[in-house]
């Protein structure tokens, strides 16, 4: 956090550079891990982005890019903080070519703003990260955000055709295009998707699009246990059918979101015949235990689910990702390992994905040796455990990441190219980069 003198030195500098309008000392919307930064500057135009962050360079004044500040607890705490470049104000719809199922957009729209916009021509970008609404494109790529969707629409990364971002040393670079058959070029898009503001500041992006479904349906299926849940999820996703999602809850968290018992929201999408047909195939499978929900159901559903992600309750919050087949076997070991520690744990799976979403409430002592059990759990089954929130009392005692071998060098390796004096977000991602 920067002393008074600095930040006092740092304003006046900025305001005479971009005018007093673009800098503002209110900082407090912009906090991480406790510390704020001197001043929040709101560019307008993307040359002012190249303009601050060589400004900022020269002097050696660390900048992180904010969007809507959704997200802005993923990852460790800045090693440095001096200046939130806020995205807000760069928010045009560029480009929507609805015939050819492309948009481009500047960083600071929100998702909310864009499907909005797409929903006229019957399209979106089919996305569900949590806080939709609000999210900024910028930020959905950095944090490579996504939801229960992920499993039939893809993920930012297999969306995303083009992208342009502002450099460190102030330089713009540009790649892919409109166009959705592009093959020429380094694939920036790519790199930048879960880069979190570590390698540049993403300005402008161009997304293929979808139609949007004509009709969808929430069918909810009650399991016996975990390992039932696990095991029927994966019975379901061999299976004639075509969800949007599949997503496997553990008791608790199905307590939470208003279910007797554990087990399995699926959700269908297409024309009724189609919905009716899967309906069928489903009914088959699961007998009785399995049931559709009314409109007001599967809304409340779908957005809990889609919410989880981000519910504040939790001690801390991870995702585990593993091979789908490996989850049947890790998901029955979650909450007895938790209980036996006096903790709850709320589990819910994106099961097609191998990803799952666990939010653990207890001791914190307890938490760590739950933490310390997790990441040996998930490692021999060839997996990987990210921790998106922590309590302060765990930072330092917890790499969020939890991540050091040979691609570690690579990962430094590109970021002393492209950020050599480690302006952007510095010490945010994985090995202090
Ligand atoms: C540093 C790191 C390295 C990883 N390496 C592997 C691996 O070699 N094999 C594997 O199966 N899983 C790996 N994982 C786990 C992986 O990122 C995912 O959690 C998992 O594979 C699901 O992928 P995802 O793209 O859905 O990520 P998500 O669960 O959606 O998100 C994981 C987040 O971590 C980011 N990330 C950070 N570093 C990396 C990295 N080096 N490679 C990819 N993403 C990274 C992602 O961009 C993303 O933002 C790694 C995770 C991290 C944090």
């Amino acid at each position: 956090m920067p002393t008074s003198d600095h930040a006092r030195e740092l304003i006046a500098a900025l305001r005479a550079r971009f005018g007093a309008d673009a800098v503002s000392d209110d900082t407090a919307a912009f906090t991480i891990a406790g510390g704020a930064p001197a001043c929040v500057v709101r560019p307008l135009q993307i040359e002012q982005v190249g303009e601050l962050l060589a400004f900022a360079t020269k002097r050696d004044w660390a900048v992180i890019p904010v969007g809507n500040a959704t997200h802005l607890r993923v990852g460790a705490p800045p090693a440095q903080y001096d200046i939130a470049l806020s995205l807000q104000r760069l928010a045009r719809i560029v480009a929507h070519e609805a015939a050819d199922m492309t948009v481009t957009v500047e960083a600071g729209v929100t998702l909310g703003a864009l499907n909005t916009a797409l929903a006229q021509a019957r399209q979106w970008l089919p996305l569900d990260p949590p806080l939709a609404e609000q999210v900024t494109i910028g930020g959905l790529i950095a944090a490579d955000l996504n939801g229960p969707l992920r499993l039939s629409q893809g993920k930012v990364r297999d969306l995303l055709i083009g992208i342009t971002v502002v450099l460190a040393d102030g330089s713009i670079a540009k790649a892919g295009g409109r166009v959705v058959k592009n093959v020429a070029g380094y694939d920036l898009g790519k790199l930048f998707a879960g880069s979190f503001g570590t390698l540049g500041v993403i300005v402008e992006a161009t997304f293929k699009i979808r139609p949007c479904p004509e009709q969808t349906r929430v069918l909810w299926i009650t399991t016996y246990d975990d390992q039932d849940a696990a095991e029927l999820a994966l019975t379901l996703l061999d299976a004639k059918l075509a969800p949007l999602f599949v997503e496997v809850l553990n008791t608790t968290a199905a307590a939470a979101c208003g279910q007797t018992s554990g087990g399995i929201a699926l959700a269908l999408g297409g024309i009724a015949e189609e919905l009716d047909a899967q309906q069928t195939v489903i009914v088959d499978y699961c007998g009785r235990s399995a049931r559709v929900c009314d409109d007001r159901e599967a809304a409340q559903l779908t957005h809990w689910l889609r919410e989880f992600p981000r519910q504040a309750a939790a001690t801390l919050t991870a995702r585990i990702s593993l091979l789908p087949t490996e989850l049947a076997g890790l998901l029955p070991r979650l909450t007895p390992e938790a209980v036996a520690r006096g903790l709850e744990a709320a589990v819910v799976t994106h099961a097609g994905n191998g990803v799952a979403r666990l939010h653990l409430r207890g001791d914190e002592g307890q938490a760590l040796l739950f933490i310390e059990w997790l990441r040996i759990a998930v490692r021999a089954r060839g997996g990987w455990v990210v921790f998106d929130s922590l309590p302060v009392g765990l930072h330092g005692q917890v790499e969020p990441f939890g991540y050091r071998t040979a691609a570690l060098t690579l990962m430094e390796g590109i970021k002393r190219q492209l950020d050599p004096r480690g302006t952007l977000s510095p010490g945010r991602f994985v090995g202090g980069i």
